[in-house]
């Protein structure tokens, strides 16, 4: 008898070397990727890096020019095929996908639900307009409805069915702050309790970090990391990828003996050739500052210019000038918890994690 061999699920979305030109604009080029069941995926990168296209795509919004794309294993566009997007059996929400002007809230939701037996029809267009908090407008129709309160719409409308496969670009975008971190948690608690795979798009690094399994960061038409959240944050691959998570800190300088020597210190280079001329990059949040005193003569000491309370930290901005070298110094901005404000021109210590400092080849 033969063995039978248990082949891993496919993926639940899959694209692989997706190419698209816009005229003579390559808006993206050669993006693979693939989601797994009930995984999300976010696509990261700033305006223009081919992030919506990549998703339009997907979605069968923009008709495929180059590559494939697979549901379940199953080619659904590539190679001659296109199934329209209709047929693909996936939830939408983008910025022009929009709600039915005719139907009301409730039917906008239950459309998706065709096929189900009526009476779970209504309760989960009910569940699901609960979730995004909008069960008390199931009968106000679209143009009742703030843009905010259209896009929860939609993402209820696109979630309703448990499709295999959802797409999301900049879901939130319409929502403030309070109302946002509220209904990503319900979102994600959907799509995991639904186990669809989600293919994100934002340029939002920490919506990319609350709702993702997975980041995929965008530049220029391709994909230039992917990784855990924990990864990308924790092991950037350039400066680029390292200041997608707030602003950062950069220290030009040249490799001597494995390590450049900046105004804030000597930083190891590890697996860097001599006079390789390099970026150091340092998180805010990299940054610890204590009062100066005597005892700390010998290390990098800043110069207070500002400092600003933002709420659960404070951002220190600072000059720091090499010891013993009065013409040698730098900017520095720490990000450091809770409220501390020292004065402008108070002299304070700082330390630096070397965990939260790379040095990247220029
Ligand atoms: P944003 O966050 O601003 O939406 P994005 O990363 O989603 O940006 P895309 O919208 O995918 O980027 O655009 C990628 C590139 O393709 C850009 O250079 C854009 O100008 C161009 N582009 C997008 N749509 C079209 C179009 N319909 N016709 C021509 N060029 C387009």
């Amino acid at each position: 008898a033969t063995a039978l061999k248990t082949e891993p699920a496919p993926p639940a979305l899959q694209l692989e070397e997706i190419r698209h030109r816009y005229g003579r604009v390559l808006a993206v080029d050669g993006v693979s990727v693939s989601v797994a069941p009930g995984e999300v995926l976010c696509l990261l990168g700033p305006s223009g890096c081919g992030k919506t296209t990549v998703l339009r795509i997907a979605a069968g919004l923009e008709p495929l020019q180059e590559g494939t794309i697979r549901l379940s294993g199953v080619t659904i566009a590539g190679g001659g095929v296109e199934v329209p997007p209709e047929r693909r059996g996936v939830g939408l929400v983008f910025q022009d996908y929009a709600l039915f002007p005719h139907l009301d809230v409730l039917d906008n939701v239950a459309f998706g639900l065709t096929g189900w037996p009526a009476a779970d029809r209504r309760a989960r267009a009910d569940e699901v307009l609960a979730l995004v908090g909008m069960n008390d407008y199931a009968h106000a129709f679209p143009h009742e409805l703030s843009g905010g309160q259209q896009q929860r719409v939609a993402l209820a409308r696109a979630l309703a069915p448990r499709p295999r496969v959802v797409l999301l670009d900049e879901p939130y975008s319409g929502l403030d702050a309070r109302l946002r971190d509220r209904v990503r948690d319900e979102v994600l608690h959907i799509l995991k309790a639904s186990g669809s795979a989600c293919l994100m798009v934002t340029h939002d690094s920490e919506e990319a970090m609350f709702m993702a399994d997975r980041i995929a960061v965008m530049r220029d038409g391709r994909i230039v990391q992917e990784g855990t959240p924990v990864e990308l944050y924790c092991e950037p691959v350039d400066a680029f990828v390292a200041s997608f998570f707030g602003e950062v800190n950069r220290i030009e300088g040249v490799v001597h003996g494995g390590a450049v020597e900046t105004p804030i210190g000597i930083i190891p280079a590890r697996g860097l050739q001599e006079d390789t001329p390099v970026t150091v990059v340092v998180r805010p949040e990299a940054v610890s500052l204590q009062p100066w005193g005597p005892a700390y003569a010998d290390d990098p000491g800043g110069v207070v210019e500002q400092a600003r309370l933002l709420g659960r930290t404070s951002l220190v901005h600072m000059t720091v000038t090499a010891p013993g070298q009065t013409d040698w110094s730098v900017h520095l901005h720490a990000r450091v918890p809770g409220v501390y404000l020292p004065r402008p021109g108070a002299r304070v210590r700082i330390q630096i994690d070397p965990a939260q400092t790379f040095v990247f080849a220029d």
